[in-house]
């Protein structure tokens, strides 16, 4: 957090330091990324990113989508309209925030150029089914995504809720990983708590529970240490195979 002084903002564990959440999924040379934050840029010169087929957005929020610019570079490198797919809020705001990476032709060179798609149920992309559940997130909603294969449900990827509901939880139960809100020990009225986290991973039981979008209340390496075996508190730069 900008200007404070507590124990995790001031640690030297590289594990504390985290820049805004997103994942970039790679599989049969086909490479995605979920959201675009404000840190999306330099997210990709530290993992190297050399290309991109589509972007996902699970909802409007700023520290999800203000990136946006940087993926001028991925359009130029391959000279393409890039497919960008979330629900109608983040239609909306993308055409009111960005209207010239929408806007045909693009107004000059150089601009990040999309083609955006509206998400109002399964759908594929790439190598995956993917299977979108509204979830609850305070004034809005945001999308939690289960990207699927031929063999069945792989991950999924539910950032940014204040509660998983049953209809949510069905598609969960035993995938390989999750990756889940778990923002701090203490409530807070639009993301889950690491124990209302506990509570859907005890009851779908993945393979692997991963946590993401948390804050400075949350030390990387004593909060893993008191963590039930399966959870764990992600961190910048992890790289998973599933
Ligand atoms: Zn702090
Ligand atoms: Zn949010």
């Amino acid at each position: 957090m900008i200007a404070c002084d507590c124990a995790v903002c001031r640690s030297t564990d590289p594990h504390n330091r985290r820049l805004r959440p997103s994942i970039l999924i790679e599989r049969n040379g086909f490479s995605l990324v979920v959201d675009t934050t404000p840190d999306f840029r330099e997210q990709c010169l530290r993992s190297n990113v050399r290309r991109l087929d589509a972007i996902l957005y699970t909802h409007e929020h700023n520290d999800h989508l203000t990136g946006l610019d940087e993926l001028r570079r991925f359009c130029a490198l391959d000279d393409r309209r890039l497919p960008a797919y979330g629900p109608k809020r983040v239609i909306e705001s993308i055409e009111r925030m960005f209207p010239y990476a929408v806007h045909r032709p693009p107004p000059y060179k150089g601009l990040p150029e999309l083609d955006l798609r509206e998400i109002t149920g399964p759908f594929d992309l790439g190598p995956f089914r993917i299977t979108p559940h509204e979830l609850p997130h305070g004034a809005t909603k945001t999308l939690g995504l289960i990207f699927a294969d031929a063999s069945g449900p792989v991950f999924a990827y539910y950032t940014d809720c204040a509660a998983v509901p049953p209809s949510a939880r069905e598609g969960l139960r035993g995938i390989p990983l999750l990756i889940l809100d778990a923002l701090r020990h203490r409530p807070h009225p639009t993301h889950l708590s690491i124990e209302q986290a506990l509570e859907v991973v005890r009851e779908v039981r993945p393979g692997r529970a991963l946590f993401t979008h948390i804050c400075h209340d949350l030390d990387h390496a004593a909060t893993n240490a008191a963590l039930p075996e399966g959870a764990a508190l992600a961190h910048d730069g992890l790289v998973v195979e599933v």
